[in-house]
């Protein structure tokens, strides 16, 4: 969901560097012997990629010659990756986003790298830098094993797909409650259908919804007691202000995360401005 320059290095060169230093010299050759079809399968991973056509790849065309699926993800990525050439692949994937913040979520911290095709099922991607994606904890144990049945059903890619240019996200105080939101998303005039249902399979399987929504009420209760002696002291106009300009400020920063919008729905709102955020119970009126 939020953009991250592809990585520079060729799925050839990250598989080599990540073999090459395989202690064992017949595991070492048969995992260097199969250079050219992990080549050739990263070549029609990124073709897949560009048309949109993922959910379409066979497993059987990304196996490792003459390697069982496990042990080829053991030894190119869990070992390979761990030598110190493989290393420095590894950290500059994990080094790409700004403040460490997941591409996937936007707000958690990133913990590891994500396999878009997953490993297991394609060995032959399991160090292929365009099929390594950093990400949170959270988002990376949802996602699992998942892999796209369809173009509606292929979750953003963060080095491919763009929209973090543009507002999408949006949210609603719930009825009745103290300020507690309910996210959702508004696509953009500029979206296609597919891309909306692909938004919208994104938010849905790494449930960011609810997260959002934590994330909100955990704020709101950070600010509930400042919000109350505004209000008292200056008025629903102090409020409003208040917020207006603490969502103009991470909006600034990032036009759909989810902090400026919960400010910006919470500023639009009469009734909160009023009060309605509540009074909690550590606020004494
Ligand atoms: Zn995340």
């Amino acid at each position: 969901m939020w953009h991250l320059d592809p990585p520079n290095i060729t799925a050839r060169d990250s598989y080599v560097t990540c073999v090459s230093s395989t202690q064992e010299a017949e595991r070492r050759q048969l995992l260097l012997d199969a250079t050219d079809a992990v080549t050739n399968a990263g070549d029609r991973f990124r073709v897949a990629a560009a048309a949109q056509t993922l959910h379409d790849l066979a497993e059987s065309q990304f196996t490792v010659p003459g390697i069982g699926n496990r042990d080829a993800v053991k030894w190119a990525y869990t070992n390979g990756m761990r030598t110190e050439a493989g290393s420095v692949i590894y950290d500059q994937l994990m080094d790409a986003p700004e403040d460490e913040r997941c591409p996937m979520c936007g707000y958690g911290e990133v913990y590891q790298l994500d396999h878009v095709m997953p490993k297991v099922k394609f060995p032959a991607l399991c160090v292929d830098p365009l099929n390594l994606v950093p990400a949170c904890s959270n988002c990376n144990h949802i996602k699992g094993q998942v892999s796209p049945r369809s173009i509606e059903t292929t979750p953003l890619h963060p080095y491919l797909d763009q929209i973090d240019h543009e507002t999408w996200l949006d949210a609603a105080v719930i009825a009745g409650s103290q300020g507690e939101l309910t996210y959702f998303i508004t696509p953009p005039p500029t979206w296609d259908n597919t891309l909306m249902e692909r938004v919208k399979y994104h938010f849905g399987l790494f449930k960011l919804g609810k997260r959002y929504g934590n994330q909100a009420n955990r704020t709101l209760k950070n600010i509930r007691s400042n919000l109350q002696q505004q209000l008292e002291s200056a008025g629903e106009t102090a409020v409003r202000n208040y917020l207006i300009e603490e969502s103009g400020s991470r909006l600034a920063n990032d036009l759909n995360g989810w902090d400026g919008v919960a400010y910006r729905v919470w500023a639009g709102h009469d009734g909160f401005c009023r009060g309605g955020f509540g009074t909690g119970s550590a606020v004494s009126v």
